[in-house]
């Protein structure tokens, strides 16, 4: 049992959606955690897919895998990376998750001959969800984000829950919307009005905001708090102005300046649980993001065809957060460049990419376009450009190597020629059978899996450590058969299983290649602000070399 009464903070989102709730809510957790509380966050999607692994990540954005293996939103990232914590599936929910369950629960007699209803069966099932994984963590605050936006149909039963919480326990529930100001370009001023049709929507629903964080381009003036304050029935000084910032880092910092942890407490009576900040650890880590001296260029090279820049950032977030947080450890600002792997179809064009500080080749699924990959990873081997390849990226490596140095020529993975002769990249049995019977949903090698390095390499040497764990997303693996042939020619499988089956790192000797690196899992889930990720760090430390060396000749 929890010594004291668990507290819980709902985010919801008026007006629209994308304007950073998953931040604003990442970014009450870390000053209220600063504070000395312990908190965890929850993740609420409304959709009916059980989990984010089935969705496409340039539409959807990035899937993030938990160390448990569960397959969620991004945000869920975003609040591993601002509190610095592990999360857990209990973190996650989704309305196809509670649906199924309490389906489960009702075919096995669980609710003993009622009938089950949508009303008030799902909201029972949420708040269990939340109140357990609040329990889990041993959690003083748990912060519970619905995605979505206020008057849409699909979170209504989310809100319902919420209402229901705050009804039993009204001292221990607050509620803050995230609200859009917007200032239309013919107007020329900030407009409050749908900030005020939002709260009243959320008032039909049962539910008044605690605190309104107001998103704008510019911060809001006296006016306009007292506009929202008065429409929304709120107090002018739970008002919170948030405009937009250059780096989301600085989120923490203007909440404190707008003093949002001591409203909370206040709102939650937690004044006795909670002593004075600590966010002394986060403004260093602000300080380095903007004391760097020199750039470095880092390639990304994947398939964006009808993307835009936009998009690109959320399928892969986790990646370019883990290249920021590396760089700045290593005092370069990151510039990253998004570059089409078919372009590199034509050999002629490999030479573009010699301007480049490091190279990057990040996860990906069935892609055709392999082959202007593997021409670039070749490139990135030859010409000595410090490379690193995630998942896909890495079994890629191990193709290029497979055909270019041993000689295999008919190389392959069994992903893109099924019927290859040469199977170099796999399917593990166990996952073949899945395949066939379209048991697609949550089946991956997925989650956090142990590996062993072998001393002397430059996965070792970064990692400073003999085992490690790292989180995985894949079907596809080294095929043994290859692997001591592969050795043989030079390539160093510098991580393993501990049962030595499955090669998790492969790599070429410092003495033969500054980085030449490539993970079968995804370090990038695991790179925090206040933790860069160690191969992260040693990769980008290769591309400064890199670039510094290029500079004096
Ligand atoms: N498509 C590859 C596999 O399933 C790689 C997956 C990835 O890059 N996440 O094994």
């Amino acid at each position: 049992m929890q010594k004291k009464a668990p507290k819980f903070i709902f985010v919801v989102g008026g007006v629209i959606s994308g304007v950073g709730k998953g931040v604003t809510t990442s970014s009450i957790g870390k000053i209220l955690q600063a504070r000395g509380l312990n908190v965890t966050a929850i993740k609420v999607d409304p959709y009916v897919n059980v989990d984010a692994g089935t969705m496409n990540p340039t539409e959807h954005g990035e899937v993030f895998v938990l160390s448990d293996g569960d397959e969620t939103d991004q945000d869920m990232g975003n609040y591993e990376r601002f509190l610095d914590t592990t999360l857990t599936r209990t973190n996650y929910m989704t309305t196809g998750r509670v649906y199924q369950r309490v389906i489960e629960r009702e075919r096995n007699l669980e609710y003993k001959g009622r009938c089950v209803e949508v009303v008030p069966h799902i909201p029972l099932e949420i708040i269990r969800r939340i109140e357990k994984s609040a329990h889990d963590a041993q959690a003083d605050v748990t912060l519970v984000e619905i995605g979505g936006t206020i008057g849409e149909y699909q979170n209504i039963l989310f809100l319902e829950a919420a209402r229901m919480m705050k009804n039993k326990h009204p001292e221990d529930v607050a509620f803050v919307m995230v609200s859009y100001l917007p200032t239309p370009n013919k107007v020329g001023e900030m407009k409050t009005k749908p900030t005020q049709y939002a709260a009243r929507t959320l008032n039909s629903a049962g539910i008044q905001p605690d605190m309104i964080i107001a998103r704008s381009e510019t911060p809001i003036d006296a006016r306009r708090r007292e506009k929202i304050a008065i429409f929304c029935n709120i107090n002018p000084d739970r008002v919170i102005s948030a405009p937009d910032v250059d780096s989301i880092y600085d989120i923490p910092v203007n909440f404190e300046k707008g003093k949002v942890a001591e409203k909370l407490i206040d709102e939650l009576s937690l004044e006795k649980r909670a002593n004075k900040t600590d966010l002394n650890q986060w403004k260093r880590f602000i300080r380095k993001t903007k004391s760097t001296e020199g750039e470095v260029n880092i390639a990304i090279i994947g398939k964006y065809f009808n993307t835009g820049d936009f998009v690109l950032s959320d399928a892969y977030i986790s990646v370019i957060e883990a290249i920021k947080y590396s760089a700045y450890a290593v005092g370069k600002k990151p510039v990253l460049h998004w570059l089409n792997a078919s372009d590199f179809e034509d050999a002629k064009k490999l030479r573009k990419l010699a301007k480049y500080d490091g190279i990057l080749v990040p996860g990906g699924f069935g892609e055709r376009g392999i082959e202007g990959k593997i021409n670039v990873i070749k490139y990135a081997r030859l010409n000595k450009i410090p490379y690193f390849g995630l998942c896909y990226g890495m079994q890629l490596l191990v193709v290029e190597y497979a055909r270019n140095v041993l000689g295999v020529k008919d190389a392959n993975t069994v992903e893109i020629d099924p019927g290859t002769s040469e199977p170099v990249i796999d399917i593990m049995p166990d996952q073949k059978k899945k395949l066939q019977e379209k048991d697609y949903g949550g089946t991956m090698r997925l989650g956090s899996y142990p590996a062993v390095l072998k001393r002397g390499t430059i996965a070792r040497t970064a990692y400073k450590s003999d085992e490690i764990n790292e989180r995985h997303r894949h079907r596809y693996e080294v095929n043994p058969e290859y692997i001591a042939r592969l050795e043989e020619a030079g390539l160093v499988f510098s991580g393993t299983s501990p049962n030595n089956v499955l090669m998790e790192i492969a790599e070429l000797p410092e003495k033969e290649h500054p980085f030449f690196v490539g993970t079968q899992f995804h370090p990038e889930f695991q790179a925090r602000p206040l933790a860069p990720h160690p191969l992260f760090t040693a990769f980008t430390k290769a591309a400064a070399q890199r670039r510094s060396k290029a500079k004096k000749k």
